[in-house]
């Protein structure tokens, strides 16, 4: 068997460490979760980077504001996603931080590749700079002078950079964008991308002068890797630490859309400079609001996935994050929606039927065969899980799940087995097989529900899955 043709490598963004983790980081990298246990049921080998991204002024200052060097903040901070990943139950491969010495050694080699091809130059940077976007900024962009997603004025910067040429790649990239060879999605998010080539875009620096919290230039001590090259490299310097070039390049980078410029732009500019191949596929997914608000400090509405994992259980918490609304859209999670959800899903939904039908069939001791016409409805199952999912849409996937559940629901309410057990045989045999089936669908989203359910099928006893919450 061929190793390249079976395997799969996804990322997720690493995420800043200036902040613990919330539950927009949780959904982002429980999304690569699926996608890499659904590829293992597979077959394939799939390689699940995540990580976090520990340079720049923004994290100085806040290891500065809470008292600690920046090397100690960033380690604790570190750790807390790590501890949110696996109190999630999610099953990276590697988990790369920017500190690593490696991954410093490995931007330094890329970036004298590119100085040494001739698209590195020096030159003068004026601008304004938002600390808190850790990007350049136009005046264009401000609102009222301000910073619109930090509501804070820009600095002035006036200093000597290192700039990367991008405008010589920008028309290969926008071409390889329209054409699908390097895949944008869902179609907004493409548009989107495809619009910031028509607005213009200029050379962009790679360096700064007064940022000492990050990767120094190997031919100019002075200066130091912009955050978001260093950040980027990531997705290269994390293979070559584990020894798995074969898995080059990423088929899919799941981001925000606030970071598709930085991925659908600069990182393939800056891999077509190097001579890399290009990732195959870049994802925007879409925003989520709490109860109708924007998730802030401020409002004081930011949600602790730990806490979630508290409350609900690991299981119910991946499956009530992904099954709110489409990936591709913008959504809203309520929090009384999801008490309101795990009962109806969960409790009666999954729970209730799987306590059901282990009752009945643990009974009469039967084993499962199907009809022709119990085969088509779970072909029908099927080929929607498998489409919604090769279109990164959870909520479908799962929506064609907990259609086969309220199918056999429906089953057992009309046939009422329990009454006539002997004319029934056939209908038991039939839910039996649709719960294995349900079971083998959800592995992905619920690895230890479906691990629980196959041991109740076998052993013939059910045990509450997801107790009903007041
Ligand atoms: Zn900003």
């Amino acid at each position: 068997m061929n190793k390249e043709k079976t395997s799969k490598y996804f990322t997720t963004p690493i995420y800043y460490v200036n902040d613990k983790p919330h539950i927009g980081h949780a959904y982002t990298t429980l999304a690569i979760d699926v996608l890499t246990r659904y590829g293992r049921l597979l077959g394939q080998e799939v390689f699940f980077l995540t990580g976090t991204d520990e340079h720049g002024a923004k994290i100085a200052q806040a290891a500065e504001k809470s008292g600690k060097n920046p090397q100690d903040f960033c380690d604790e901070i570190s750790g807390l996603f790590k501890e949110a990943w696996k109190n999630l139950n999610i099953d990276y491969s590697y988990f790369i931080r920017t500190t690593d010495k490696q991954h410093e050694q490995k931007v330094k080699e890329f970036l004298t590749i590119l100085k040494d091809k001739g698209y590195l130059y020096e030159g003068e940077y004026q601008g304004l700079y938002c600390v808190g976007c850790e990007k350049f900024i136009t005046e264009k962009e401000l609102v009222n002078g301000e910073c619109p997603d930090h509501k804070c004025p820009p600095q002035k910067v006036a200093e000597k950079n290192w700039f990367f040429k991008l405008k010589e790649f920008l028309p290969q990239i926008e071409g390889l964008i329209v054409s699908g060879q390097l895949l944008v999605g869902p179609e907004q998010a493409k548009q989107e991308v495809l619009g910031l080539f028509r607005q213009g875009l200029d050379d962009i620096s790679i360096s700064r002068q007064n940022v000492a919290w990050g990767i120094k230039l190997p031919w100019d001590e002075n200066q130091t890797c912009y955050v978001w090259v260093d950040a980027l490299l990531n997705y290269w310097t994390a293979l070559q630490q584990e020894g798995r070039q074969y898995l080059w390049p990423a088929d899919l980078h799941l981001v925000g859309r606030d970071i598709l410029k930085f991925h659908c732009i600069y990182w393939p500019a800056l891999l077509l400079a190097a001579g890399f191949s290009l990732p195959k596929q870049v994802f925007a997914h879409g925003y989520f609001t709490i109860n109708g608000q924007k998730m802030s400090k401020t409002i004081g509405n930011i949600i602790d996935p730990n806490d979630l994992v508290k409350k609900y259980g690991v299981d119910a918490t991946r499956y009530l994050l992904l099954s709110q609304f489409p990936f591709s859209s913008d959504g809203d999670i309520s929090l009384d929606r999801l008490g309101q959800k795990y009962n109806s899903d969960l409790a009666k939904g999954l729970g209730n039927l799987t306590a059901r039908i282990v009752t009945l069939a643990g009974k009469i001791s039967i084993k499962g065969s199907v009809e022709a016409s119990e085969n088509k409805k779970l072909a029908e199952v099927k080929n929607n899980y498998t489409q919604a999912l090769g279109k990164l849409n959870f909520y479908e996937a799962l929506s064609s799940v907990w259609d086969l559940i309220s199918y056999c629901d429906k089953i057992i309410d009309t046939e009422k087995p329990w009454e006539n057990r002997e004319n029934s045989q056939q209908a038991i045999a039939a839910l039996v097989v649709y719960l294995e089936e349900i079971t083998k669908l959800i592995t992905p989203f619920l690895p230890e529900t479906s691990e629980k359910i196959s041991q109740q099928i076998q052993g013939g006893k059910s045990v509450p899955l997801f107790p009903r919450l007041p």
